[in-house]
């Protein structure tokens, strides 16, 4: 057994919250160059540029890249040989996240009740959590902060087996095409195939973790990202929604077993602020 304080994870989560707020991760920034040099029209290049100097200011001045600075979104693989101390993970993700967000001054976005009350909680907790047991002594923390201008546009459908790949794709890219400029294009697209009707949308959450760098590496899956990738493209919806080439920098898709009567599928749209961080204590 390996005895890990849960304080070491609401140290690193809470260093993470400030630091993904404020800086892009490398691929992403590769991605937003490259989608600059496809971009010929006058509104789709200064909209391209406006976003990369964006990020060079947030990274060189410690400010955010989007006032909307997310809901923190935490996974846990949880080794099978740890033995936690003071306290539970659960809790020292939220202390975590609560310091993250008020020491770094990001913007608190969570309400306490979601239909009646809707009072904000100041320190952007609760962090919604999964947790995970695997093998070994180690514990791999994934998050995200999401931005809800996006996540407002994502969706599920139950399709049926006979709608197949056809299917998916005309429901992938009318899900994209409905978000238009409202998510803050250009967008990570996250889709979840199979499973359940729940775990089908936290696949397509769980895919927007990946680099975008990064495809699926079932190579049936990889050229399923790469059409979606091409058709989201010739949408025309463009950065920022003012039209041009770049209307999606990576499509990433996650599968699983499915019961023999379904084929669910949910997108999970995110905008070009893709923020997520991946550590192991
Ligand atoms: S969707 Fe993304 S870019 Fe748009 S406001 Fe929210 S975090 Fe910012």
């Amino acid at each position: 057994m390996r005895e890990i304080s849960v304080r070491e994870i609401e140290e690193r989560i809470a260093e993470a919250c400030g630091e993904i707020a404020v800086r892009y991760s490398p691929d992403l920034i590769k991605a937003l160059q490259k989608g600059r040099t496809q971009e010929t029209g006058f509104r789709s290049v200064t909209a391209m540029d406006i976003l990369l100097q964006n990020a060079e200011t947030a990274a060189s001045q410690n400010i955010p890249i989007c006032q909307d600075t997310g809901l923190v979104i935490v996974w846990l693989k949880i080794g099978s040989e740890v033995h936690f101390t003071d306290g539970l993970p659960s809790e020292a993700v939220n202390r975590g996240v609560a310091r993250g967000y008020t020491e770094c001054y990001l913007r608190a976005s969570s309400v306490t009740d979601p239909l009646y009350e809707r009072k904000n909680t100041k320190d952007n907790t609760p962090a919604v959590i999964y947790t995970e047991i695997v093998e070994g002594d180690q514990v791999e923390i994934e998050m995200m902060a999401k931005g809800f201008g996006s996540e407002n546009k994502s969706a599920l459908k139950m399709l049926t087996p006979a709608d197949g790949e056809k299917g998916v794709k005309d429901f992938v890219l009318e899900t994209i095409r409905n978000a238009g400029p409202n998510a803050c294009p250009p967008f990570v697209v996250g889709v979840g195939i199979g499973g359940t009707f729940d775990s089908c949308a936290v696949n397509a959450k769980r895919a927007l973790l990946r680099p975008v760098s990064e495809s699926n590496s079932d190579p049936r899956y990889k050229k399923l990202e790469d059409d979606l990738l091409t058709e989201a493209n010739q949408l025309g919806i463009g950065p920022l929604g003012f039209h041009g080439r770049t209307t999606a920098l990576k499509v990433q898709v996650e599968y699983a077993p499915t019961h023999i009567a379904g084929l669910p599928v949910a997108v999970n749209m995110c905008c070009h602020v893709c923020r997520h961080a991946r550590m192991v204590i």
